[in-house]
């Protein structure tokens, strides 16, 4: 039996062959054979686990590292009931202690993978393929449950709104409408729409 995989555009069953759907015409990406999934660290089978809350990820039996699915990382993160615990409030502004650069392979499509400070200020150096989801390595998952629960998100959020206020500002030096551009900084409602 030929393998087959779904248009990502019309969702028909079609053979890998195509490049393009025999169907709607949609252009597809580059078929590539599922992974049997690793450790990209220790090339050790990756063990599926199942959260709380019904969140499934894999888990390498070594390292104890983790690969998380790019639909469920934010609901392993942002929505994740965490208590509020005192006594970090503003040690996750210092710039993260970088490890060796060492870029590892998203455990799903093998190509390497982005490293990046989880909301920028938390100091938590995630692997991330933008496409399949992100590796955390041991403990870096806690990391982020206490950044947030300590009010990590709104400080990465004002600390956004910050910078792009500077950009306005910047701007508006720079064509000499200063006096017009303050009147949009204080009308413009930036959270909403930065976050809106
Ligand atoms: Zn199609
Ligand atoms: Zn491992
Ligand atoms: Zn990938």
């Amino acid at each position: 039996m030929s393998k087959t995989r779904k248009c990502e555009h019309c969702g028909k069953d079609i053979n890998v062959i195509y490049n393009v759907c025999p169907i709607c015409g949609g252009e597809l990406e580059e078929y590539l054979d599922p992974l049997p999934p690793e450790c990209p660290r220790c090339k050790e089978p990756l063990e599926l686990h199942r959260g709380d809350d019904g969140q499934e990820y894999e888990m390498c039996p070594r390292c104890s590292g983790l690969w998380i699915d790019r639909e469920v990382f934010p609901a392993l993160t942002r929505g994740h009931p965490v208590k509020r615990q005192g006594g970090y409030r503003g040690t996750y502004r210092k710039t993260p202690d970088r490890g060796p650069l060492e870029y590892i392979p998203c455990v799903r499509c093998g190509k390497l993978m982005n490293r990046k400070n989880f909301k920028r200020i938390s100091g938590v150096i995630i692997d991330e393929c933008r496409r399949h989801g992100v590796w955390l390595d041991a403990g870096e998952l806690e990391k982020i449950r206490h950044f947030i629960a300590n009010g990590g998100l709104e400080m990465a959020m004002e600390r956004e709104i910050e910078r792009n206020r500077a950009r306005i500002r910047e701007l508006a030096t720079k064509v000499d409408q200063t006096a017009f551009t303050q009147k949009v900084i204080h009308f413009w409602n930036l959270k909403r729409w930065l976050f809106g």
